[in-house]
């Protein structure tokens, strides 16, 4: 199992397999301005897999495809398929606005992928448009009950906060946990990329503990549940008599980075240490100059043992150079 230097054991590594997204979400990607990796500078399918079975050679065995947003990438199917038939890798997963789940879902299932969180911000069409800009939510809800009928189990439904967008839609979304088997978690705004949306995060943020308020003051009291695993991010919850879980990831108000077991391949092919630090190591130049399997399980052991110890977000720290779309949150 590699560990870093602060004897954590990295073991998750997540794919971002393109940069563009065909939404713009407020804290997220710019409306103007963007530069998006040409598509013959993004790792092909094989690529991806070599890095993949690098990984799995050295003991990772969880991995997410993530972006930008992964489903606008015309081989995700093969993708999916050559990572699952990888040995050692036995969590297999997607992050994804669920805006082309409709068609999708099952064919990605069919495909083998097993699990898949959805990225909504509110179940209201106004306020959904507002910040996740071009977000139509007919489409959206469609894509989350492909996915229920296709078999991914259990949904999960992640909803960033942002104060005056969306913070008193956090109500609805929780509600839908009374009802249904599905864990909807509630992400605080991160500032990466020292832009617009880096700002926006800062000028936005709405810490955890007042959205947790927001919710029992309407409905009742949430009990806290066990963490399935260690490095789980999100602390979770139940309602009364509630069907599914409400969860909170707060990087910034209560960070995890003391269980942290991840690293990050970005679209164009760097290993990036933190989500929050710039530090990266250039895979896709090995992998260009005749790097296989071997080449890359060094550098990834490498970028584990460089991983930062956690994000100095308190001391003003983010990273500049990329925004969560360019890295895959
Ligand atoms: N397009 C997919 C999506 O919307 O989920 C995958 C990529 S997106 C970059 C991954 C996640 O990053 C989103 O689900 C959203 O929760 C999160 N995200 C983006 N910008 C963020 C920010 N500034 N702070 C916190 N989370 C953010």
């Amino acid at each position: 199992m590699p560990r870093d230097s602060y004897g954590r054991e990295i073991n998750y590594l997540r794919l971002s397999l393109i940069d563009h997204c065909n939404l713009r979400c407020v804290y997220c990607m710019p409306l103007r301005g963007l530069r998006f990796t040409a598509s013959e500078e993004l790792l092909t399918a094989a690529e991806l897999e070599t890095v993949a079975r690098a990984a799995a050679g050295i003991g990772f065995h969880k991995i997410r495809l993530t972006g930008g947003e992964p489903t606008l990438r015309a081989d995700l199917l093969d993708i999916i398929a050559r990572i699952r038939s990888i040995p050692g890798i036995t969590d297999l997963g997607m992050t994804t606005n669920g805006v082309l789940l409709k068609e999708l879902a099952a064919p990605l299932r069919r495909a083998g992928l097993e699990r898949i969180n959805i990225h909504i911000d509110s179940l209201d069409p106004q306020r959904l448009q507002r910040v996740m800009r071009f977000g139509v939510l007919e489409p959206m809800w469609e894509g989350i009950a492909a996915a229920e009928s296709a078999g991914f189990r259990p949904i999960k439904l992640n909803a960033v906060v942002v104060r005056d967008y969306n913070e008193h839609d956090v109500v609805d979304l929780a509600r839908l946990t009374v009802t249904n088997d599905w864990h909807v978690r509630f992400i605080e705004l991160m500032p990466l990329g020292g832009g617009e949306c880096a700002r926006l995060s800062l000028s936005q943020f709405v810490p955890n503990p007042e959205t947790r308020e927001r919710i029992e003051s309407v409905l009742g009291p949430l009990t806290e549940l066990p963490k399935q695993s260690l490095a789980d991010e999100s602390r979770n919850y139940r309602l009364p008599d509630a069907a599914g879980v409400v969860g909170f990831i707060s990087p910034v108000s209560d960070p995890y980075c003391g269980t942290c077991n991840r690293m990050r391949l970005t679209a164009d092919g760097k290993f990036h240490l933190c989500l929050l630090n710039d530090d990266e190591v250039d895979v896709k130049s090995a992998l260009r100059n005749g790097g296989g399997v071997r080449k890359v399980a060094e550098m990834l052991l490498k970028a584990v043992a460089a991983k930062p110890t956690g994000h100095r977000l308190d001391q003003g720290f983010s990273t500049e150079r990329r925004g969560m779309f360019q890295i895959g949150g």
